[in-house]
């Protein structure tokens, strides 16, 4: 099988029956029997979960202990820790949801072009803010207490707890805008 159009954002479930494809026009991504779409070049792997919900490609990160210093609750988080250059955990505002990125990405690639110079800080930030929410949150840079939602956190990675599996952050709602348009996008950002 290949993609039939290379406007199309095809993706694919891995050994399950759905499949996300971003159609040009359309803002969001469809979800359908697998059949009915090809499997693209870069096929993105979706799986289906057992609510039904179509599910980002995980992978699997170590976990460790955090304190919100806001609500004194201990959380987990999963962390990178010095193992993976370029790469990120984003979190989501309500502090429930983590998402991985890699600063090699495309559209990473494409917001580093457009921010010669910046720091890290603006550039992860600007990556947070275009990344697809996560069951309607905005992601974000910075860790926030799965509790209370607040980033002012007392302690990360602290004792190491276990794994988790990850979702790979996606930008299909930004991913086709033109290059003047993302540019907008990133400055809205900052
Ligand atoms: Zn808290």
């Amino acid at each position: 099988m290949s993609a039939s159009r290379k406007d199309d954002c095809l993706l694919r479930v891995d050994e399950q029956t759905v499949v996300l494809a971003k159609v040009k026009g359309q803002n969001r991504p469809k979800a359908a029997p697998l059949r009915d779409f090809p499997l693209g070049k870069n096929p993105r792997h979706y799986y289906q979960n057992i609510s039904g919900q179509i599910c980002h490609m995980n992978k699997s990160i170590t976990t460790f202990q955090a304190k919100c210093a806001n609500c004194g609750q201990l959380f987990e988080h999963p962390s990178l820790g010095d193992q993976a250059y370029g790469e990120m955990i984003l979190c989501s505002a309500d502090g429930k949801h983590f998402a991985w990125i890699s600063a090699f990405a495309e559209l990473p690639q494409r917001v580093s072009a457009l921010l010669p110079g910046a720091s890290a800080m603006v550039f992860w930030n600007a990556i947070a803010c275009l990344a697809d929410p996560i069951a309607s949150q905005q992601l974000t840079p910075r860790l926030h207490c799965s509790f209370c939602s607040s980033d002012n956190i007392e302690f990360w990675e602290g004792e190491r707890i276990g794994v988790m599996n990850v979702p790979e952050a996606l930008f299909c709602d930004v991913s086709e805008l033109p290059t003047s348009e993302l540019k907008l996008r990133v400055s809205e950002s900052s």
